[in-house]
């Protein structure tokens, strides 16, 4: 099949038309950042040749020297980059640039607010790379081939950024890309050699590949005498990371941040550690993001570090670097510890890696423990963004797990604040002094949390109680039995048990003993008659020591699964063995007397269903029969 005469006009996907309108719209403050993305692009393209290349020399075709060209011509009104990377095939531009494959598009959109200022916000969460060169330009054209392919297989692909693009085939010489930018009326400043320079520099001057400018004539030579094709790097092309950290500003910091993120934002604090000697010598810069990524739980999502042996760019996206639960860490690896030639493969069951995956872990759990320690303000947004990540953690880092259990924070009964701003610490420095457990209470949601009947015992009594209602919370109960020694529990499972720490003296602690004692006697046939109407329903009834106002309450036993995680599980789709909760009466409430002085058998039935049926509610569950309940309650509605 000839490719030659294949010219064709396209469409773009629906959704890259809505992102470059948005794109263009929400951008036009911030104009001059279409040159950090399409230069940003152009070292990406030259990493991933570099990575090709290990592998296949041929590639480079004979021209070693990466680097990225960047020229303009005032009167044809263009701009052009030009790299010479690993450029794209035909099937690529089209792949490439008519749609955008990121999973999780479709839902980003839909939450664009059409507010240009927070959106574009988001947008720079999404990171629209390419697209920004409609922000100045009105047509765009790309030039491109793929390396390894031979001339007659380059790409031409032409835009006006409306709603279709030409796309056919030319012969192009070199490999790479360059991108014609025919800049819009009105946006003529940026066809200065002053201006793009200085935007290079702000932007781009720690790309460790050198951006060429024409060299500026010099003043004293004729106009005729100046040569066209002299070139000068415009950046500095340093590696910024191998430089010693007092030589580098914070300025510098972020900017590299943005241009390996592909964020707009600032990040919200950084780590840079230089070691040198030693078994394992490397140089690690690690950035948390200050917001999170739009497709954060978006499991096919791209993370991982950008890996770099003895200064070598390898390759992108490094996964292995981070446990799951610090996915949204991003930055740069460079060491002397790995071989030049090593795969993605090999990379996976290196012992090297192994050793330098602990130790930047360690960085990181280091760098949160700082910031929670130092800005309490800056970690309380970084909890806001990631928290519910790293509650992942002590599941999946069972290594680290007190280390991260430091850094969780939680809602608690001390504030009754949705804000999760409780760390285990703050907990422990509270505790009662014969208290030995982390007490909390998991529900669906905040507000069924903080009203849960199962905490009315330790409101009486002041002992604090951690208030989990995020979907994740059980999971990390679950996995994280106890923090500085002491027991996390539930205060929904088993028998409390809450007279060592209650406040009373041994008198009252006497009286309530008897008390006891007298109600256990009063409401034995009330017990059993209550499990001969619930039968199946439960696992056991008996006299409750946690509630002081609410009739009834559910509970599981010490070794069962909680219920709001059989919940969960069902809701997850799991096969879960239903475990029957045990039901708690309380009594000293009005309504439970009422039971106990029922004569009439079918009256004490149904209270005794209606009673079960709504500590089922409270506790968030489902009724397995609602409209039986609700004749119930209306039946007794009637008799007011
Ligand atoms: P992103 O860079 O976030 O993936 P872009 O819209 O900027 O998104 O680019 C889309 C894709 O087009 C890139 O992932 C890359 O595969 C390809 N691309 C863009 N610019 C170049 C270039 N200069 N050379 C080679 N490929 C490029």
């Amino acid at each position: 099949m000839t490719t030659k005469t294949q010219a064709e006009t396209l469409s773009f996907q629906a959704e890259v038309k809505q992102l470059l309108n948005i794109v263009v719209h929400s951008l036009y403050s911030n104009k001059e950042i279409f040159l950090r993305e399409l230069v940003s692009n152009a070292s990406d393209a030259a990493d991933k040749l570099r990575f090709e290349g290990l592998s296949d020399g041929a590639l480079y075709e004979s021209d070693p020297d990466l680097k990225i060209k960047v020229s303009f011509d005032d009167k044809a009104r263009t701009i052009t980059i030009s790299d010479n990377g690993i450029g794209m095939s035909r099937e690529e531009v089209i792949e490439n640039l008519g749609t955008i494959a990121k999973s999780g598009t479709r839902e980003f959109l839909a939450r664009l607010s059409g507010d240009q200022k927070k959106d574009a916000h988001l947008i720079g969460q999404f990171g629209v790379g390419f697209y920004s060169a409609f922000v100045i330009a009105d047509k765009v054209t790309v030039i491109t081939r793929r390396a390894g392919l031979t001339p007659e297989h380059g790409v031409k692909w032409e835009s006006d950024g409306e709603g279709a693009y030409t796309i056919e085939n030319v012969d192009k010489a070199t490999r790479g890309t360059e991108i014609i930018l025919h800049v819009k009326e009105g946006e003529d400043e940026f066809l200065n050699d002053w201006r793009l320079r200085s935007i290079i520099k702000k932007y781009s001057d720690h790309v460790s590949l050198p951006i060429m400018m024409h060299k500026l004539p010099d003043p004293d030579t004729k106009p005729e005498d100046t040569k066209e094709t002299e070139w000068e790097a415009v950046n500095e092309a340093t590696a910024l990371w191998t430089l010693p950290k007092s030589k580098i500003t914070d300025e510098q910091y972020k900017e590299l941040y943005k241009h390996i993120a592909h964020d707009f934002e600032d990040p919200l604090v950084w780590s840079h550690n230089q070691v040198e000697g030693g078994s394992l010598d490397y140089i690690s810069l690690l950035y948390i993001p200050a917001r999170a990524p739009f497709d954060l739980w978006n499991r096919e999502r791209q993370q991982g570090l950008k890996l770099y042996v003895q200064r070598v760019f390898i390759m992108d996206q490094v996964e292995h670097f981070m446990p799951n639960y610090l996915r949204f860490v991003r930055g740069i690896v460079d060491t002397n510890a790995l071989p030049l030639n090593i795969s993605r493969e090999i990379l996976q069951d290196n012992p090297t890696m192994t050793k330098l995956r602990a130790a930047l872990v360690k960085r990181v759990l280091d760098m949160l423990e700082k910031l929670a320690k130092d800005t309490p303000e800056k970690y309380a947004e970084f909890w806001e963004q990631f928290g519910n990540v790293v509650k992942e953690g002590p599941a999946e880092d069972f290594a680290n797990r007190a280390k991260v259990a430091k850094l969780l924070r939680f809602s608690s009964t001390h504030t009754d604040s949705a804000v999760q701003n409780i760390s285990l610490d703050d907990y422990i420095s509270r505790m009662k002094p014969e208290q030995k457990k982390i007490y909390y209470v998991t529900a669906e949601t905040f507000a069924a949390a903080k009203a849960s009947p199962h905490l009315e015992i330790f409101r009486k009594n002041k002992i604090e109680v951690l208030l989990l209602s995020d979907r994740i919370d059980e999971w990390l109960v679950n996995h994280l039995s106890e923090y500085e020694g002491k027991t996390l529990q539930s205060v929904a499972k088993g028998d409390l048990n809450l007279d060592e720490i209650t406040s009373e003296d041994p008198a009252e602690k006497e009286q309530h003993k008897q008390a006891e004692e007298k109600a256990k006697q009063d409401f034995d046939s009330v017990i059993k008659q209550v499990k001969t109407v619930l039968g199946d329903s439960v696992k056991d009834v008996r006299l409750s020591h946690r509630l002081t106002d609410s009739p009834a309450c559910l509970v599981s036993d010490d070794n069962d699964m909680g219920l709001q995680l059989q919940r969960l599980l069902k809701a997850s789709g799991q096969e879960v063995a239903e475990i029957k909760p045990i039901f708690e009466l309380n009594p000293e409430n009005p309504l439970v007397l009422k039971l106990k002085d029922q004569t009439d058998d079918e009256r004490f039935k149904e209270l005794t269903h209606i009673l079960f049926d709504q500590a089922v509610l409270t506790e968030g569950g489902q009724l397995k029969d609602p409209a039986t309940f609700v004749q119930r309650i209306n039946k007794l509605l009637l008799t007011l």
